[in-house]
């Protein structure tokens, strides 16, 4: 392929450092020569470079073999896949209103070209060909899975449906990314436009020293003097837990939780509800019922009834624990002489005191104790012990941002696996949350290593100090290293199966799985030391942690299953032929909670104006509640170490990487889980280790 066919534009003169070989660097954007202005001219090149690599395999004369058609697939596409990867991490992590802009004009795009090829009439009747005749043709498993993985994508776009239907179904998809940027860059500007400058001591009153510390830094960024509060969650949580003042409390929770809710143009109400209207309609196109039906016929689940059915067997349970922990509050405040009703402002402030007073310590006595680099070094030891892995630092690889740590990952004899990058401190350019993303994954067929990134929003200590985390904050560090392990572990042929491209009901399971291991009091002895004197935690405070880790899981609970329900109630709304009825968020979403009965002192972890996982982009559309899914899983895997008597017991471990975290989507998930644990697990465990009450049927 060259590029001497058109005349160059402008921009084209310099050398594009997308699209220049990487194979120097590892696969490695040069990101230190990359600037917004390379992504437009890359990513047009890259389109039509995949176009015509499709059209070439759709166009082949001879008939349909595995290699003509789906290796064909799986290697094309290379350059788009670069680009995307590296333009995906800017956009997350390093982004500017540049970048902002042309992921508003790339996403439509991008969204067009894939359904486009995936609903090409001529390459599904090549792969339905190749679906009908897998075992006359002497493929082996991972071939036939990888058919079957395409078959059913294909089926899924619409690649089966006459023209029109296919002509609608584009203009929805593409719509829908629109929206979906839109969504999240309206949850961004909210963030960015919430202001809290403090600057008088009362206004601190409350706040541990490592968060004035992080109040200053957050200032300190902006050119100001004092302490300044915004709406990353690392900041927003301890904020409501630790302040004083009821009157700061009410307002960065209402900042919070109205996002995307404020009216105007950064109000996410009205692309909610085309959203959800869309999405209908694409699944009935498509012969479902509804998108929620649509989208669990490609999940572990299968239906949403057995999702609701674990909903509600842990519903029960948890609302009666988070409602004895709100009467115990509501005494405190009066007790404390306060004469108010507990508002949800007030829950966090409340829960700290009971914990304090139940569980005597609080926040502020652990912290000291989980400075970042010891909550790195014990998430490689723990990948050490369970699956023979070494970590080198790598400060040669070109980053998006100085802040971000490489490491080389090895199997220990020398062998490289891939390399892993840390990108762990919130700042301005940064969106919410913590994630892991990929800037190549692992596949044997082109020959290439995972490169893969954990990005986090962890609160920076000022220059010179070490970062010191939250026990939250330290399990989000290994929940999202598990999946850059699923990442880094992958041993798989074929791209469309590698690492963490399963099913959205299971791909939280090794993360989740990867957060039992911190909470060990093994580990947290060796690796809980005190980030001044090196001291271990005092075995007394180290209990007191451990015995306080199913403290207020009735509202994480909660708020957790409110969101996954809404989720799940907004899904199951069939498409309506009459337009006229437009679905209003707000009344939607208190209209599911009451449902439930959700107590008037919790909110939902994500209101709908601003849960990004099911609208910035959709990947968890109707799929939220795949956390708790996949939490049954991950409590019953992580017995089967408790069985075995120890935390690292290498034939489980054996077993572990064997079926789940090296085998990519080889398998039905289900099959992949049986494989490991020789069963299917049941909610029991999931329910003993939120401390909910299980009912032994043999002891009544
Ligand atoms: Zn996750």
């Amino acid at each position: 392929m060259t590029e001497t066919h058109c005349p160059p534009k402008a921009s084209d003169l310099s050398p594009n450092p997308l699209l220049e070989d990487w194979t120097a660097s590892g696969g490695v954007p040069p990101f230190d020569r990359i600037t917004a202005q390379h992504f437009t001219p890359a990513y047009a090149r890259a389109l039509a470079e995949h176009e015509a690599e499709i059209a070439a395999i759709a166009g082949e004369p001879a008939p349909p073999t595995f290699a003509n058609t789906v290796e064909a697939l799986e290697l094309s596409g290379r350059l788009l896949d670069r680009v995307g990867n590296a333009f995906h991490v800017l956009a997350g992590a390093h982004i500017n209103d540049a970048l902002l802009e042309i992921e508003r004009d790339i996403a439509p795009q991008i969204a067009r070209h894939w359904n486009k090829i995936r609903t090409d009439a001529v390459l599904f009747r090549r792969i339905d060909h190749l679906m009908r005749d897998a075992d006359r043709l002497g493929l082996h498993a991972e071939q036939k899975r990888v058919i079957e993985r395409y078959h059913t994508d294909f089926r899924r776009a619409g690649a089966g449906l006459d023209a029109a239907a296919k002509k609608r179904l584009a203009e929805i998809i593409e719509r829908l990314a629109a929206l979906g940027t839109a969504f999240s860059q309206n949850v961004l500007a909210d963030e960015q436009a919430f202001a809290l400058p403090l600057d008088s001591q009362t206004e601190l009153s409350g706040l541990p020293g490592f968060m004035r510390e992080t109040l200053r830094s957050e200032a300190h960024e902006r050119g100001i003097d004092g302490y300044f509060v915004t709406l990353s969650r690392s900041t927003v949580e301890p904020f409501l837990q630790f302040s004083d003042r009821r009157d700061l409390r009410e307002k960065v929770f209402r900042g919070f939780v109205m996002r995307g809710d404020n009216g105007g143009p950064t109000d996410n109400k009205a692309i909610i509800a085309e959203m959800v209207r869309l999405r209908a309609e694409r699944a009935q196109l498509l012969g479902y019922r509804d998108f929620a039906h649509y989208r669990l016929d490609d999940a572990m689940a299968k239906t949403p009834g057995p999702v609701r059915n674990l909903l509600d067997t842990v519903w029960a349970p948890a609302r009666a624990s988070a409602l004895a922990d709100r009467d115990a509050m509501q005494a405190l405040v009066r007790e404390e002489g306060g004469n108010f009703e507990l508002e949800p402002w007030d829950w966090r402030y409340y829960v700290e005191k009971l914990r304090q007073r139940v569980c005597n310590f609080d926040e502020a006595d652990i912290k000291p104790y989980l400075s970042l680099d010891r909550m790195i070094e014990a998430a490689f030891y723990t990948a050490e012990r369970l699956f023979g892995l070494e970590f080198t630092p790598e400060p040669s690889v070109p980053v998006w941002h100085p802040d971000v740590r490489v490491w080389r990952v090895s199997d220990g004899q020398g062998k490289e696996i891939g390399l892993f990058f840390g990108d762990y401190f919130a700042r301005g350019t940064k969106r919410s949350g913590a994630w892991m993303t990929a800037l190549r994954d692992q596949q044997k067929l082109a020959g290439y290593t995972p490169l893969i990134a954990n990005v986090c929003n962890f609160a920076k200590a000022p220059s010179g100090e070490p970062t010191l985390l939250s026990f939250e904050d330290a399990r989000t560090l290994f929940h999202e290293f598990g999946h850059a392990l699923h990442g880094l572990l992958s041993s798989v042929t074929y791209p469309t199966i590698s690492g963490t491209n399963v099913a959205t009901d299971f791909v939280e399971l090794p993360s989740q799985l990867y957060e039992h291991w911190l909470q060990q009091p093994e580990m947290l002895r060796r690796f809980a030391l005190h980030y001044q004197t090196g001291a271990a935690m005092p075995e007394e405070l180290l209990q007191r942690l451990v015995a306080a880790r199913n403290f207020n899981k009735g509202f994480i609970t909660l708020e957790y299953i409110a969101s996954a329900c809404a989720d799940l109630d907004l899904h199951s709304l069939p498409w309506s032929e009459d337009g006229d009825q437009v679905l209003d968020p707000n009344v939607f979403e208190a209209q599911s909670l009451a449902r439930i009965g959700m107590p008037d002192e919790i909110v939902m972890r994500h209101r709908l104006p601003h849960f990004a996982h099911i609208f910035a982009g959709g990947g968890y559309a109707a799929g939220y509640y795949s956390y708790m899914w996949s939490e049954v899983l991950d409590a019953d895997a992580f017995a089967a170490f408790e069985e075995a008597s120890d935390i690292f017991d290498s034939a489980t471990a054996k077993r572990l990487r064997q079926s789940i975290y090296a085998a990519g989507d080889l398998q039905e998930p289900a099959d992949a889980y049986k494989a490991f644990r020789g069963r299917l697990p049941s909610a029991d465990a999931l329910l003993r280790k939120r401390g909910f009450v299980v009912r032994d049927p043999a002891v009544n």
